[in-house]
């Protein structure tokens, strides 16, 4: 995918956990600029504007995932281990996956790309009935795994 506003270098990914909002429609929004407790996403007052992403400001908390109405924003984490890697995404089915699975990891259409392992669900109050999943991956599939099968398969 072609670098835009939201995504981060690949110098940040290295130094750890990182926001990557794949937003690439100029709509009016900006909730994700609000959600951010470090500054770290501008849209700015033209809020038709691609939201910016200050990479080293953002410390890869994952709190703007939830609060994308348009389910753009993932975290990345590149470095979770020697072979693999921790990608977060948001998750509005039910029942939500279990962590410690092992689960079928998608792309952004929804295709097959790898087995995962759930890493952890997260499912605050604040999140408004969208939850965060992250799973860990081998680490080649960072820019491709986006999202998991309902159900872990299909
Ligand atoms: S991951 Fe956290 S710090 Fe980074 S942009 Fe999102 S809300 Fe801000
Ligand atoms: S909240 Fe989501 S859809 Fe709206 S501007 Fe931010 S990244 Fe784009």
């Amino acid at each position: 995918m072609e670098r835009i506003s939201g995504m981060p270098s690949l110098e940040r990914m290295e130094r750890g956990p990182v926001a990557c909002i794949e937003c690439i429609q100029c709509i009016p929004c900006n909730p994700c600029e609000a959600a951010c407790p470090q500054n770290a996403i501008t849209v700015g007052e033209a809020i038709t504007s691609l939201p910016q992403l200050d990479e080293d400001k953002c410390s890869g908390c994952g709190i703007c995932i939830a609060h994308c109405p348009g389910l753009a924003i993932f975290n990345l984490h590149k470095n979770y281990s020697d072979a693999t890697a921790l990608v977060s995404f948001p998750y509005e089915y039910v029942p939500l996956p279990i962590q410690g699975t092992q689960v079928r990891c998608t792309d952004r259409d929804g295709r097959f790309v790898t087995q995962g392992i759930v890493h952890s669900v997260r499912n605050l109050p604040a999140f408004d009935h969208t939850a965060v999943v992250t799973v860990e991956i081998p680490k080649e599939y960072l820019m491709d795994v986006r999202g998991m099968g309902r159900r872990g398969g299909e």
